[in-house]
């Protein structure tokens, strides 16, 4: 079991597959962002060494993030192989959905079970100056493809002001009311170069909540306002899905924080939002056996920092939103 010196049982990997991304969301990665040579970054049996170290030190799910995943070539693969790793209970991934329409069959046949899929907005052109050049229609495609493959769906929502603060609430808590699905609202978090802007733009949920309920009714908590993962959840009047907050600027949740990331140039990064990683990379390169590096991994947890600082204008700069994975 790998334990943090707070207590806390870490047991959930995130792993960014690819730090590049066939989106460029302003709220993510600034325009010209330069991405990592391939040769620095996890090869597949590297990274498939590491599941299997955490594996067998208690970490039971993954999550598959980026940049985006779905560009990382042999993404079905790792899957197949991850999944199938003794321990793994549950394999997930996070997603802009542009190649699921090709990819949710695949990934669900390799063992994939659930995809958080990013929708900011149902507006074409709102979409378009988010993510700077998508097209949402191609984020359908994408969810429509993950129903027919059986995923479960989660969507995710950025709220970034004057971008998406207005009627794209409405309309994307609307979607609970026909179909069961999990509609999250997530607020900005500010990284690297991005920081001001992010910072400039964040909407506390607090706000989400009074907007969404002036549009569409009373929102009741759901399990008695305790968390799910990390999202609050709540539902409209009779409606079949859910909507959940994920406030980690205005209501942290690290007492329960379970996590644990893995950057794709091989980094275990302890907190999302704080600087603090342990090279792992070097040293399996290097020729440490799986002792050493089960050992530089418990020792790297053990010293996870309790929780971010964002109170204090601690930011964390060395990498931006799509180096990390969420
Ligand atoms: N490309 C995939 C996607 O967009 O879903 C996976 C990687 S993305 C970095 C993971 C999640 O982080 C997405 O839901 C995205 O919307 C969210 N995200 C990106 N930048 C963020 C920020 N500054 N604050 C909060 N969430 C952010
Ligand atoms: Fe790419 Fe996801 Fe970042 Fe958007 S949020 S730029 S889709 S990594």
């Amino acid at each position: 079991m790998a334990i943090d010196r707070f207590g806390r049982n870490i047991n959930y990997l995130r792993i960014s597959l690819t730090d590049r991304c066939n989106l460029r969301c302003v709220y993510c990665m600034p325009e010209d962002m330069t991405f990592r040579p391939r040769a620095e970054l996890l090869q597949d049996d590297e990274m498939m060494r590491l599941v299997h170290l955490f594996a067998g030190l208690g970490f039971r799910k993954i999550r598959l993030t980026g940049g985006e995943p779905t560009v990382r070539a042999n993404v079905v693969d790792l899957v197949r192989q991850m999944a199938a790793a003794p321990g793994i209970e549950k394999v997930a991934m996070t997603t802009n959905g542009l190649l699921l329409d090709r990819l949710a069959r695949p990934l669900a046949e390799a063992g994939l079970q659930r995809v958080n899929i990013s929708i900011d907005t149902l507006d074409p052109d709102r979409f378009k100056k988010l993510t700077r050049w998508g097209r949402v229609e191609d984020v359908w495609a994408g969810i429509r493809a993950a129903e027919a493959a059986g995923l479960e769906i989660k969507l995710n929502a950025v709220v970034v002001r004057n971008y998406n603060d207005g009627e794209d609430l409405i309309d994307l808590a609307r979607l609970t009311l026909h179909q069961p699905w999990q509609v999250r609202f997530i607020e900005m978090m500010p990284f690297g170069d991005v920081a001001d802007f992010q910072l400039a733009g964040v909407v506390s949920e607090e706000e989400l909540r009074a907007k969404i309920a002036a549009g569409l009714g009373p929102l009741r908590p759901v399990n008695d306002g305790q968390l799910d993962g990390e999202a609050r959840l709540y539902q409209l009047d009779g409606a079949p899905g859910t909507i959940g907050f994920i406030s980690s600027v205005t209501q942290p949740f690290c007492a329960s924080c379970n996590r644990a990331r893995l950057t794709a140039d091989g980094r275990l990064r302890l907190c999302l939002l704080r600087e603090k990683e342990v090279d792992l990379l070097s040293p399996l390169r290097d020729g440490a056996d799986d002792d050493e590096l089960r050992h530089i991994i418990t020792d790297g947890i053990w010293w996870k920092p309790w929780g971010h600082q964002l109170a204090q204008d601690v930011i964390p700069l060395n990498r931006v939103m799509s180096e990390i994975g969420g």
